[in-house]
């Protein structure tokens, strides 16, 4: 297990869509290793979250984790989650202003709307399907990490740029 470089705002691999992958492919050392390295990347990061993308590979996995997390002290706890080919759809029309910021986007902060409630099918990193319901800040983290292996920025979903702040 090693910690990756993070890439950041401005790199290509950032605004491209990550492709499925098979369970065989999952199952690979490869791709194993990958997941690992997200994982102490995150952490090392003390992010709430990373995609491949971020890593610089196209595959569609992403992990998860908040943990007490004193980059987040009002984030809720989510326990580590590996989602691999994620499919995510908005549950209802509501939406709610969220603060974010991204690893890939150093010391920027800006807020945006998120769906409230969104339905997650994924498989974990044993092929395991899941489908489940995320609500809130989670559904917020879901949102943020999917939309990366789409290539999609919270930059890119920022109404209002005045709300564009650095952490300080
Ligand atoms: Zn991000």
């Amino acid at each position: 297990m090693s910690v990756r470089e993070i890439v950041t705002v401005g790199h290509p691999v950032l605004r491209q869509r990550a492709r499925e992958i098979s369970r065989e492919e999952l199952a690979t050392a490869e791709v194993q290793g990958l997941i690992d390295d997200m994982i102490d990347t995150m952490r090392a990061a003390g992010g709430a979250g990373l995609a491949a993308n971020q890593v610089a590979e196209l595959r569609r996995v992403a992990v998860i984790e908040v943990d007490n997390n004193p980059r987040y002290p009002y984030k809720p706890p989510i326990p580590l989650t590996v989602i691999v080919n994620p499919v995510l759809e908005p549950v209802g029309e509501e939406t709610v202003a969220i603060n974010e910021g991204c690893l890939s986007v150093p010391d920027l902060r800006g807020t945006l709307e998120r769906f409230v409630t969104v339905r997650v099918r994924w498989l974990d990193r044993e092929g395991n399907e899941h489908d489940e319901l995320r609500c809130g800040l989670t559904a917020g983290t879901f949102q943020h990490e999917v939309d990366h292996l789409d290539g999609v920025l919270f930059l890119d979903r920022v109404a209002d740029p005045t709300t564009f702040t650095t952490w300080e």
